[in-house]
């Protein structure tokens, strides 16, 4: 269940209304990277996660209801942004007190101007927040990625708190406003402090590579296909050992001769590998097995509560 507390985790405040940043901001509340996006995801992966890894949906959980304490500090500074605007809707005839603050006619009449900026703010939302980015773009559940495997959401968490670093560093170029480059800052701050988060969970989950249980084919998991001429690059993506298999790299200089003489890619022998058809085919019984067992040894069949209560209060459940 969810219990809410009126105050915010952290102590947003604005110096002034700016309607513009208003609308940027929208990108961080209702966007592809923005935290109800963050919040979904998490939440969504969570469920899977629950009875054979208690410690990650711990984790998933924690993470995914802070999520929504952001997606919180993100409208209520929207709000704070936009000012009078829904005040202002409502009593076309006088002034409110934020217009007062804005001196004179032509003060107020750029004030509403740039809030019409975003049309939905003056004829939909009345001077709220909506959960559109940007542009107005309504937020989608395919914002959200989980694919029901640990070893491949916790690396999907990580390429999702990098990229909402990356909007709040670019939203803190949007605005003079000390008040707001704080809270902002904070966000951004938490998104670093998840990303180390879900990365060292990940590592808990050994082994993690390949995501999911079936390993690959060794006869294509080390091959570089030069696909192009002019400057061939080399770096240890094409050179030296593999990252995670710790392979040696093979650079197929002419893939069109390479695919001719090789029937298609199937007359090919593992190459630069220790890893033959027999050892995978061991690899993905073993793993099967003991994946399967993990999971199917914490779901019951009959009797299935999803929750133990206690009378002293917190849930064991919840270890
Ligand atoms: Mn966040
Ligand atoms: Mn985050």
């Amino acid at each position: 269940m969810f219990y809410h507390v009126k105050e915010l985790q952290f102590n947003a405040r604005v110096s002034k209304p700016d309607p513009k940043f208003a609308r940027l901001l929208l990108e961080q509340f209702g966007g592809s990277n923005g935290e109800l996006k963050a919040a979904m995801q998490y939440f969504v992966q969570a469920f899977t996660a629950k009875n054979p890894y208690p410690d990650k949906y711990d984790l998933l959980m924690d993470i995914a209801t802070e999520e929504f304490s952001h997606l919180e500090i993100v409208g209520a500074t929207i709000q704070m942004l936009l000012g009078g605007v829904n005040g202002e809707l409502k009593n076309a005839t006088e002034e409110s007190e934020i217009m007062k603050l804005l001196d004179g006619t032509a003060a107020k009449e750029d004030f509403i101007h740039e809030a019409i900026i975003n049309p939905q703010f003056g004829v939909l939302t009345g001077g709220g927040p909506a959960l559109t980015d940007s542009n107005g773009i309504p937020w989608t559940a395919a914002y959200v990625n989980a694919n029901g495997d640990l070893t491949a959401d916790l690396r999907s968490n990580i390429a999702a708190e990098s990229r909402a670093k990356l909007v709040y560093e670019y939203l803190m170029k949007f605005t003079d406003d000390p008040s707001v480059k704080e809270t902002l800052r904070f966000l951004m701050t938490r998104e670093i402090a998840h990303y180390q988060m879900f990365e060292a969970a990940l590592a808990t989950i050994q082994p993690n590579f390949p995501p999911g249980i079936l390993q690959g084919d060794p006869r294509y998991s080390n091959l570089y296909y030069n696909m192009s001429s002019g400057m061939d690059a080399t770096g240890p993506w094409n050179q030296g050992t593999s990252t995670q298999l710790g392979e040696t790299w093979q650079y197929i200089e002419d893939p069109l001769q390479h695919v001719m003489d090789s029937n298609g890619l199937t007359n090919l022998t593992p190459t630069g590998t220790d890893r033959t058809e027999k050892s995978v085919q061991q690899l993905n019984e073993e793993l099967s097995k003991l994946r399967n067992e993990e999971i199917t040894s914490a779901t019951a069949e009959i009797d299935a509560q999803w929750s133990t209560y206690t009378k002293t209060g917190g849930l064991i459940s919840d270890l």
